[in-house]
């Protein structure tokens, strides 16, 4: 049986042969900002390789930016009256005095890079995906965090109804693809710089009427981001938007058709949604089409994904005048969501015992070929007996064990026990590992 002793730092019981260090405080991660561990990685893997998977059969593909950039490419895209701008960026001076910002988001970034990199001068039409953290400065919650994961897709350079339609397919059929149920399709538009003026005119008059009732957020920012009201979470609020102007009632002609547009080929592609005429977004620089993913199950955290269009924001950062449509979804969301359904961390195909000196240095060698072949092998270094290796093959859940016995390798076999089944046979270790790479390369 295992000596323990207590570690004074964390007060857990640590075998004697690690060494407890008691002379420094220990060092924790940052509010908000999660380590992903074995056990759940699993299951980020599994979403990240279904999105890639999905991504790639409509024509995207991958873009990887960093994750700093410059304060200024986030004022002029999100805004400057936004939540993410007004309070939640990690903004810092670098030791030059240049003012940088951890990425809130990935919209901009990529369009920064699009821009920068002329990629129109090849091809105006570019769809690209991303994943990576993002940081934001909120109250760490369950499902809000300070450091966090998006999944995002972006297009560039179709006005088309039909690819926001396409978009907006794509996203569901991630959702249904990865398993994620309880969730629904809403859609908006927000109209487009010659209607939205009008809106945002008629909703402030209306918000004007009613300041009492509006939170001491809202009365500051109903006349610089009126439409943020409509999202607010502060009871007065909402009730004093129940009867608001709806954006649907003020669109231009061009924006109604094209909000029809993208209905009449939801509808012609099976994709479920409903209208919700008081989804705004928190960056400024939506307009026509916008979306979220909404659910039930996160509480206040309702919304897994969320996008639209920006027909404006490529030229608002000094590139050509071209239309963009894409979304992010939050993995910590997605990863919440599906709960319990785990995906299971692959267990080994092989556990290699050996007894004795020599035995165990076959092993090893054997194991070293076995895993240049892809086979999951693992073997006991730390010279332990027979019983504490089957042991530890056990709680690794090994599917078979191969055992090495010193009067067995004189012969030129080993045994090999089936775990799940209980029985054992002898093999020949003579072309062992063909034999093995190919029963397991059967077996998946
Ligand atoms: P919310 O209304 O929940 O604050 P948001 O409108 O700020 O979301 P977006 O900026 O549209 O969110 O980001 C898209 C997605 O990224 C969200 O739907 C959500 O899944 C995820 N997300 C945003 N902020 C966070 C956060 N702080 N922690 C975890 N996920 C987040
Ligand atoms: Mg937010």
């Amino acid at each position: 049986m295992a000596i323990l002793k207590i570690n004074p730092v964390e007060q857990v019981l640590l075998p004697v042969n690690v060494e407890a260090r008691v002379c420094f405080v220990s060092i924790s991660g940052i509010k908000g900002m999660n380590d992903i561990l074995p056990g759940d990685v699993e299951t980020w893997q599994f979403l990240e390789n279904k999105a890639r998977e999905i991504f790639k059969s409509y024509g995207f593909s991958e873009i990887r930016v960093p994750v700093v950039e410059k304060t200024e490419l986030f004022c002029r895209s999100i805004g400057e009256t936004t939540d993410i701008v007004e309070k939640e960026m990690y903004t810092f001076e670098d030791k030059s005095g240049n003012s940088l910002t951890l990425r809130p988001e990935g919209t901009a970034p990529v369009m920064r890079s699009y821009i920068e990199h002329k990629m129109y001068a090849q091809d105006p039409v570019a769809k690209l995906y991303y994943l990576g953290p993002m940081f934001r400065y909120e109250r760490p919650q369950k499902g809000r965090y300070r450091q966090f994961h998006q999944i995002g897709a972006e297009v560039i350079g179709i006005e088309d109804p039909r690819i926001d339609a396409q978009v907006l397919a794509m996203l569901v059929h991630f959702f249904e693809d990865a398993g994620i149920r309880d969730v629904a399709l809403q859609v908006n538009s927000l109209g487009c710089p010659e209607c939205r003026p009008g809106y945002r005119k008629t909703l402030v008059d209306f918000l004007e009427a009613r300041l009492d009732s509006l939170c001491e957020d809202c009365r500051r920012r109903y006349q610089t981001n009126p439409l943020r009201v409509l999202d607010c979470k502060a009871a007065g609020c909402k009730e004093a938007t129940v009867d608001a102007p709806s954006v649907l009632d003020h669109l231009c002609r061009g924006c109604q058709d094209h909000f029809s547009q993208v209905q009449t080929y939801l509808g012609l592609l099976g994709t479920p949604f409903s209208i919700n005429p008081r989804m705004v977004r928190g960056l400024d620089y939506y307009t026509k089409t916008t979306f979220e993913m909404v659910t039930g199950s996160l509480g206040s955290q309702n919304a897994v994904a969320a996008g639209g269009r920006y027909d404006g924001l490529i030229s608002d950062l000094g590139g050509p005048s071209l239309p963009g449509i894409g979304f992010a979804m939050g993995l910590e969301r997605l990863v919440l969501m599906k709960g319990e359904e785990r995906i299971v961390p692959s267990r080994p195909h092989l556990f290699l015992a050996g007894l004795g000196e020599e035995a165990s240095r076959q092993a090893f060698v054997l194991m070293s070929a076995l895993q240049r072949r892809g086979v999951h092998a693992e073997m006991d270094l730390a010279g332990k007996s027979l019983k504490a290796q089957m042991r530890r093959a056990g709680k690794l859940g090994a599917r078979f064990v191969l055992i090495l016995g010193e009067e067995e390798i004189s012969r030129g076999v080993a045994q090999l026990k089936d775990m799940d089944a209980g029985s054992q046979e002898e093999v020949r270790l003579d072309g062992l590992v063909e034999t093995l790479v190919r029963q397991f390369s059967l077996e998946g």
